[in-house]
């Protein structure tokens, strides 16, 4: 048989890839596809894309962002192996795998401990720097690839690289929340809310939860939350003082910003741990220093995760701790899913389906 009569591979030459044009503007285009990975890489099929905040910020154009436009966007995702570069191993054609999101140097003193979210040369945040998953292929360094175990589907895997592992790395590498503590989590509805519940109720912690409206409340009961507080009719610092008698939590779970911090600083025992990942109600806050040294608070500011906080995600995922999913919306329907995260009228994560 000579070569000419191999039937030709079939190669993608174009894929579709969603892509932000300007503030507030993504449009789904067809793009060359990627070449075969070279060595060291893999190609990824992408399969679900998981909304965050950062997609919304940077949807909404943030001036401070070092990025340009036109930029892919999506920052977390689940697909499967297309293909496999040279000198790679551990990885099948078909396997499922979600990837880490930051584009790290991999050589680092901070990559080196495996503290990935702390590399000093960063190349960007995919999806928010730099090109991000929400397209049809996508190559990458195979060290940034993590396979998934077995029964976990793809729209519940793409919630382990930021949702689940963020909170995982707030709660257990920051806050180090312990069995049988009682812990605060805000905005309990939100994608995040919602696996902070799940997963400190999964160690045996008592739950206390805010949310914006009844509909939220129940469903943050249902989840497992032990005390449920409804923001808008009632003082949650207050509630959390007499849910406590008077003595506080020892963790509080904040991503709300100004309209919460100090009220979940109040809500601190002392000594108590608050960790905060975001701020979705504005940048800036005052801070009470008298309080913060005497009553010897701890603040942790944390952002993403680590190769192995994904790993652990998975592993609970796989042992049942699974994602709440607030939408399944197609590809064309990503800004959809994006004004539905601002509005925060959403009850766990949306997926965006490929
Ligand atoms: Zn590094």
């Amino acid at each position: 048989m000579t070569l000419l009569d191999q039937p030709a591979p079939v190669v993608a030459h174009t894929m579709r890839a969603l892509t932000l044009v300007a503030d507030r503007k993504i449009e789904l285009l067809e793009v060359a596809a990627p070449p075969p990975p070279a060595a060291g890489e893999v190609q990824i099929a992408i399969k679900a894309i998981g909304l965050n905040h950062i997609d919304v910020w940077g949807w909404r154009g943030m001036a401070f962002a070092k990025r340009k436009l036109p930029l892919v966007v999506g920052a977390e995702t689940a697909g499967e192996i297309r293909a496999v570069g040279a000198g790679v191993g551990g990885f099948g054609v078909g396997d499922p795998v979600v990837a880490y999101g930051g584009l790290t140097d991999g050589t680092c003193k901070a990559c080196r401990e495996g503290r990935d979210n702390l590399c000093e040369n960063v190349a960007g945040i995919m999806g928010f720097h730099v090109d991000g998953f929400a397209r049809d292929l996508i190559n990458m360094p195979a060290r940034l690839v993590i396979p998934v175990p077995a029964g976990i589907g793809f729209r519940d895997a793409a919630c382990a690289p930021v949702a689940f592992a963020t909170v995982q790395h707030m709660l257990f590498d920051n806050a180090k929340l312990e069995p049988g503590e009682t812990i605060l989590v805000q905005a309990g509805g939100s994608g995040i809310g919602t696996v902070a519940i799940k997963m400190a109720k999964a160690i045996g912690c008592t739950v206390i939860t805010t949310v914006g409206d009844d509909d939220k409340a129940a469903k943050a009961k249902a989840l497992g939350a032990d005390h449920v507080i409804n923001y808008r009719t009632e003082r949650f610092e207050g509630v959390v003082r007499k849910l406590t008698a008077k003595k506080g939590v020892d963790v509080a779970f904040e991503h709300v910003g100004p309209d919460t911090f100090n009220g979940s600083l109040l809500c601190l025992k002392r000594g108590g741990r608050l960790v905060t990942c975001g701020s979705t109600s504005g940048q800036s806050t005052t801070l009470n220093l008298f309080q913060l040294y005497l009553q010897q608070y701890r603040i942790f500011g944390s952002f993403g995760a680590s190769i192995r906080n994904i790993r652990e995600s998975l592993d609970k995922m796989a042992a049942g701790l699974t994602p709440v999913i607030d939408t399944e919306v197609p590809l064309a329907d990503f800004e959809r899913g994006l004004a539905r995260l601002e509005s925060r009228q959403v009850f766990g994560k949306i997926i965006v389906m490929f």
